[in-house]
């Protein structure tokens, strides 16, 4: 199987991010980026395939900024083969998103596209749906385990109150959950080889693609910041706090 990876550039997870003054969105000036981690999750799923013999080639690719290509080269030090950059300094929407990647999927070929179940930092999860929409492929969103048989691949996803699993026909479109696999950190022969394999950079216009923005962002707000906790003396005095004050009780 060809596997074709998908992996955003996004704001570490570790970073508190911090809200632009005019409320337009999040500053990102000196912020770390990292891969996305249901990307990782995508990759690491895409290269212990590879281990297994079920896939012969990985292909990840990257929409977003020049500094896009440090992402495709985390997935190529962790095992991916090569990479595709469509790049761009627009903001993209997942719409615009699933539209290259459909323009992709129909130069490569792939018999199966590996997505984040969602970007951390728009956690818009619309991406894997609407490019398996575009394809008119079958989809499983949120894997857990992944099992190929045969010709099929055997999908389970935690629902409300169990496990569902689906028998998908590939080609198909997956996107991936936290409990998929623990992604591996890729060791320095590794990043030292990923710089050798080729990444390709192209940009929407090759794929006669607009990725002009359709959605406005109104405002950008800060949670609440929380109160400070307080230390109670007694269980009596949590009780009374629990009925009086919260309400709760
Ligand atoms: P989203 O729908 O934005 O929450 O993103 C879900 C998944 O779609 C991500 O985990 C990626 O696998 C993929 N994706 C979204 N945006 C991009 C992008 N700019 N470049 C590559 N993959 C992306």
């Amino acid at each position: 199987m060809k596997v074709l990876v998908a992996v955003k550039r996004v704001v570490d997870f570790n970073v508190k991010v911090r809200v632009k003054s005019d409320g337009s969105g999040v500053d990102l000036a000196n912020v770390k980026m990292s891969m996305n981690p249901f990307c990782e999750i995508a990759v690491e799923e895409a290269v212990r395939m590879k281990e297994k013999g079920l896939a012969s080639e990985i292909i990840a690719v990257s929409v977003g900024p020049t500094q896009a290509q440090e992402t495709i080269r985390t997935a190529l030090a962790m095992g991916a083969d090569r990479g595709i950059l469509v790049e761009t300094d627009q903001t993209v929407e997942p719409l615009a998103v699933a539209k290259l990647l459909a323009k992709i999927v129909a130069e490569e070929k792939p018999d199966l596209v590996i997505l984040g179940k969602q970007a951390i930092d728009d956690d818009s999860n619309q991406t894997g749906q609407m490019l398996a929409a575009l394809l008119d492929w079958p989809q499983g969103t949120f894997a857990s385990e992944l099992v190929k048989q045969d010709d099929r691949l055997l999908l389970t996803r935690e629902v409300d109150g169990g496990l569902q699993t689906l028998k998908l026909q590939i080609p198909a479109v997956i996107t991936t959950d936290l409990r998929l696999n623990e992604p591996r950190y890729a060791s320095l022969p590794n990043i030292m080889k990923a710089k050798r394999k080729p990444i390709d950079v192209k940009k929407p216009d090759d794929y006669g693609v607009d990725i002009t923005p359709r959605l406005d962002v109104l405002s950008t707000e800060e949670p609440p910041a929380r109160s400070a906790g307080v230390i109670l003396e007694s269980v009596a005095e949590l009780v009374d706090k629990l009925k009086n004050e919260a309400g709760v009780l």
